[in-house]
């Protein structure tokens, strides 16, 4: 897909590592300015210093509605504006079962993984309005319609973002807005390293070799840019489907 994104303007985030990282190097592959979100600052000033000039990083906590404001803006007056917000912030842990979950840590997942898709998508709307429309899309997962032992925090945050998804689409997709969700499949990242490592449920039993790469869902998502993703507008779409995996151009 080179040169599918020239001139548009990307921000992506939890861009310091995993999926988020990829995304970025696809992205701008692909000829996109691209914005880094994370908290990790060195990371993604690393990143955007091997990408070059087409990349700005923004340090950003997604649980900070004040910090996404302030970085959508920086994009927009870095880039001109901006055309596609990637929503891919979001942490696994607490693992721990229902009746002994720390209350605070169960809060902060939700703060994280859900309020944190909400922040992005309120603080870009209006920016892509005002061009005439844009992209939304939010990392979902199959946990958003399966229920994990251990993982309540996360299967509850990552339902809601699909609901959520579908909220974009009713509210804004006769103004111009696309919002999709993506289900990526288990990825090699440090998310599956914290799974492997709890031992819970059967996810934590799988081979690392099970896992895709994040370049995989990294190029699923700027195909979901173009037009032949638009069949599944306000829904969201599963990297494990072998007829997305074929039109994405990833894996058997
Ligand atoms: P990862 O390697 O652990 O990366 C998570 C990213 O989220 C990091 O860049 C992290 O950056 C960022 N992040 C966490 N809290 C944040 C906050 N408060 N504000 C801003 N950024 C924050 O995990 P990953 O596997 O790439 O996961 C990316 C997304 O894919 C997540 O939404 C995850 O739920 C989803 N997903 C992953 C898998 C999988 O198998 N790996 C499967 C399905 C869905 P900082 O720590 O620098 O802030």
């Amino acid at each position: 897909m080179p040169d599918s994104m020239t001139g548009k303007t990307v921000a992506i985030t939890g861009a310091s590592r995993g999926i988020g990282a990829a995304a970025a190097r696809s992205f701008a592959e692909a000829g996109a300015n691209v914005v880094l979100m994370a908290r990790d600052r060195e990371a993604i000033t690393a990143l955007a210093g091997e990408i070059g000039p087409t990349a700005l990083a923004v340090p950003c906590d997604v649980t900070r509605y004040w910090e996404v404001e302030a970085a959508v803006a920086a994009a927009a007056d870095t880039f001109g504006g901006l055309d596609v917000l990637v929503s891919n912030a979001g942490v696994i842990e607490p693992i721990s079962h229902i009746a002994s979950a720390d209350p605070v840590a169960w809060d902060h997942l939700i703060d994280i993984n859900l309020k944190g898709v909400f922040h992005c998508a309120r603080a870009a709307v209006p920016l892509m309005l005002a061009r005439g429309g844009g992209t939304i899309i939010n990392i979902s997962s199959g946990a958003a319609v399966n229920a994990l032992e251990g993982w309540s925090a996360y299967c509850t945050s990552k339902a809601g973002v699909k609901m959520f998804t579908a909220c974009l689409h009713k509210e804004l997709g006769d103004k111009g807005i696309r919002a999709l969700g993506l289900s990526p499949g288990t990825v090699a990242t440090d998310m599956q390293r914290e799974i492997k490592a709890s031992g819970v449920n059967p996810v934590s039993q799988l081979d690392w070799s099970d896992h895709i790469p994040p370049e995989w869902p990294a190029r699923a998502l700027v195909w979901m840019c173009g037009p032949e993703a638009d069949p599944w507008l306000g829904d969201d779409i599963s990297l494990r489907d072998p007829d997305v995996r074929k039109a994405v151009g990833v894996g058997p």
